[in-house]
């Protein structure tokens, strides 16, 4: 047995919903054993250590909804986002040693902004980085420069690209060439190198207080890093995953996958893409794009293909979550899921970005597990222009709540992982946007959206233990310099969060 713990604070949050404070709580086993005199009493026969803080105590965030891996990439990226000047750009690659494998790549720029110098090509990148591969993604995400021993470096490892999408005079790459370019560089990783990406991505994710995350697909290279950082100790977040199946046999590698899952890390299901996404114009939806008359998006798998997910997925116990984000992608994901809803804990529908009140019928009858993201709403200022009226279907937190169980979370790196940013896009749905105008009712209050971005993750993640300290669960804590439940909705973006303990374990500084 571990040393019995004693925690005492001004204030402990136990849970959301219903709200339930004390002062002290006993933590024996990594568990929340007691609260209030009762803990205390038992810490005394116990001969418990006693710890105090000064910080409000709370149940760590779940992010139900994020990519490990993809995070761990970008952070190891230059971020050029505030970058001015050509100069600018020379001198913060040249200062930069962030490296991934061999090459150095820098993301979020727009030459076009320079006040020096707006032409970017190979022999300017040759001249700040002469001896080793670079490549730079313009913040579109659709183009990306190339130095010289960039291009060298793809031609010797015979990658082979788009010919219409690689200019080798100029060194630029645009659209499926710098994506295939970029998995190209992050499969090239060695798995202990990535391991150590790994376990920086995790401890920028315990500094803003979440300590569960579930990943949204994960192949080989995923699960292999985040096992290897497990083995090796250096991984100490809950991680719940759910494998991308690559082809028809992938009920063998999901279940070797699961057998040799250890410790902080579970697999739990399989991801599914229904549709793309709103931003490119390529999420399925019923009537044409009000800005692209003759676009309705693209469906990815219709009803039947999940189907023969399902009925595999039910027999090994493994949950589908299906990404979809276009009302017509959803109708397929229902059409799917009614015919299994009696394994509703094995139904997740991740997105659901428009939901039509006909399918807010059908969801309230299936009960399927849902993810949403709030802070997508900062992020699709357009959306007014794209979906016109339909704006009144996106992001029914209130309404989707109401009839089955939701969980917050990211999408990070689409979105920053911290969660104050979607608990205060749930609560005000932006003030003045299209989203407070067209659908006011769907805003949530401030400790329900606490609540969904803890307790329901135990729900859709399938632990019973997570997102509460009351008995019985996890000693995963965070501390909050303020109390979240008596500061107003603006006061929420300026918490000061940290990560205090993972299973009763805790996390020193240099982890946060
Ligand atoms: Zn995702």
């Amino acid at each position: 047995m571990d040393n019995p713990l004693l925690l005492s604070a001004p204030r402990i949050i136990l849970s959301y919903e219903p709200i339930i404070t004390t002062d002290k709580i006993l933590v024996v086993d990594g568990i929340v054993k007691a609260y209030g005199a009762k803990a205390e009493d038992k810490a005394t026969s116990l001969g418990a250590e006693k710890i105090v803080f000064d910080k409000v105590l709370a149940p760590g965030f779940i992010d139900t909804h994020m990519h490990i891996d993809t995070l761990a990439m970008m952070l190891r990226m230059i971020d050029l986002s505030d970058i001015k000047s050509l100069k600018e750009l020379a001198d913060k690659i040249m200062d930069a040693d962030n490296r991934i494998g061999e090459w150095i790549v820098g993301r979020g720029f727009d030459h076009n902004l320079f006040i020096d110098d707006k032409v970017l090509d190979r022999r300017k990148l040759d001249s700040i980085i002469p001896d080793k591969p670079l490549l730079l993604i313009h913040k579109s995400g659709h183009m990306g420069f190339l130095n010289t021993a960039g291009l060298e470096a793809l031609e010797q490892l015979s990658v082979v690209l788009p010919r219409d999408q690689v200019d080798p005079d100029t060194g630029i790459v645009v659209e499926d060439a710098l994506w295939r370019i970029y998995s190209w560089i992050k499969q090239q990783v060695r798995p202990d190198e990535f391991a150590d990406m790994i376990a920086e991505a995790q401890n920028h994710i315990l500094q803003h207080g979440v300590t569960g995350v579930a990943v949204a697909g994960c192949d080989d290279q995923c699960m292999e890093s985040l096992l290897r950082a497990e083995k090796t100790g250096r991984l100490k977040l809950r991680v719940y995953v759910y494998i991308y199946p690559e082809n028809d046999e992938w009920i063998e590698k999901y279940l070797y996958w699961r057998n040799v899952a250890r410790g902080c890390v579970r697999v739990l299901g399989i991801k599914l893409l229904a549709d793309g996404a709103l931003g490119t114009r390529t999420a399925y939806l019923s009537m044409p794009y009000d800005d692209d008359p003759d676009n309705r998006g693209k469906l990815l798998l219709s009803a039947n293909d999940i189907t023969e997910y399902l009925e595999e997925a039910v027999k090994i116990d493994a949950q589908v979550a299906v990404h979809a984000i276009g009302d017509a992608a959803l109708d397929e994901v229902l059409k799917a899921y009614y015919n299994y809803k009696e394994y509703n804990h094995l139904l997740r529908i991740e997105h659901a970005s428009l939901v039509r009140d006909d399918q807010l019928e059908i969801i309230e009858r299936i009960k399927p597990l849902i993810s949403v993201q709030p802070r997508f709403i900062a992020s699709d200022k357009w959306i007014l222009e794209r979906i016109g009226g339909r704006v009144k279907w996106a992001y029914r937190f209130r309404s989707l709540m109401n009839r089955t169980t939701i969980s917050f979370s990211t999408d990070c790196p689409v979105e920053p992982i911290d969660p104050r940013e979607g608990i205060y896009y749930a609560v005000t749905r932006d003030p003045g946007s299209p989203y407070d105008k067209y659908s006011p009712n769907e805003k949530i209050t401030l400790s329900e959206a606490l609540h969904l971005y803890t307790r329901t993750a135990s729900i859709l993640l399938r632990d019973n233990r997570l997102g509460a300290l009351t008995p019985g669960s996890y000693a995963d804590i965070i501390g909050f310099d303020k109390d979240p439940l008596s500061i107003s909705i603006n006061g929420i973006r300026n918490l000061v969060i940290s990560t205090i303990s993972i299973n009763g374990e805790l996390i020193n500084d240099k982890e946060q």
